[in-house]
């Protein structure tokens, strides 16, 4: 029996050789959430299917959705390639990163309508020219409910007050009020901006961001800081973060935290492939 095909709204998040003449494309749909289609003929020439499957298209396309194993792409609606992947190799790895992020977070063809928004609001927030190191450690930070992490940033984890300075404290699952510092040998010392951006970072809606400047320094504070929550406590680290960690640019001030004491344990390699 001959399958259906039906339309669907997705973001090209990679695209890999397969066979001789074939591709293998990987959507965040709107619809099933992850989902990996052959494109039968993608590299012979003039194939129609080459020019709108590039990595960072978003479109309307056509195709037979199997629940399990390989979907099949048969053509596209209409499509938009975002600028700043493209054009820009810092954008195209921190968005090569969240997409994966998201993709560690949630199994292929489980629906995820929230986050294929918020990918497309990362392309668009990329395009309109937002620091693409802010738009990840946002992801980072929404993510960390995904991953079975739910660190309370919103008030002291210990006494509930939302008053006096913060820290993070990995051992109370959250924020501090410095009422507790002496509690916790290992909280983070984080600066007070630093903290600031966490706590808004896990409510903000990227469609709403106009434009964001941080400090390098702050910056720094929050890559190690995520790093350290994201080793310790979710274990993901896909193949694509460890280009951006080589690329070192965020570390230019880099201004080391307080010693910790407590030897940080390996981080893992989740990659799938
Ligand atoms: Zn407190």
């Amino acid at each position: 029996m001959a399958e259906a095909a039906v339309d669907f709204t997705g973001i090209v998040v990679g695209r890999q050789d397969y066979r001789e003449h074939d591709a293998l494309v990987r959507f965040l749909t709107q619809q099933y959430g992850f989902k990996t289609f052959i494109a039968r003929g993608l590299k012979r020439p003039k194939a129609k299917l080459a020019g709108v499957t590039l990595p960072f298209t978003l479109g309307d396309y056509v195709g037979v959705v199997r629940p399990t194993g390989l979907s099949q792409l048969r053509t596209a609606k209409g499509t938009h390639l975002f600028r700043a992947p493209m054009s820009d190799i810092i954008a195209n790895a921190y968005a090569t990163y969240i997409f994966d992020l998201i993709r560690m977070a949630f199994p292929e063809g489980q629906a995820i309508p929230k986050w294929y928004t918020t990918g497309k609001n990362v392309l668009l927030g990329l395009d309109r020219g937002l620091d693409p190191a802010v738009l990840a450690n946002i992801i980072e930070i929404q993510l960390l409910p995904a991953f079975g992490v739910a660190p309370q940033l919103r008030v002291c984890a210990i006494c509930g007050r939302d008053d006096r300075p913060m820290d993070y404290s990995e051992a109370a699952g959250g924020l501090i009020c410095d009422r507790h510092w002496a509690q916790d040998p290992h909280r983070f010392h984080a600066g007070a901006k630093t903290i600031y951006y966490m706590r808004r970072f896990s409510v903000v809606n990227i469609a709403q961001i106009q434009s964001i400047k941080i400090n390098n320094t702050t910056k720094a504070e929050l890559r190690t800081i995520l790093d350290q929550i994201y080793s310790d406590t979710v274990g993901a680290y896909p193949r694509s973060k460890r280009f951006i960690d080589s690329l070192g640019q965020w570390n230019q001030d880099f201004k080391p935290l307080a010693p910790r004491t407590e030897p940080g344990k390996e981080a893992s390699d989740d990659d799938d492939q």
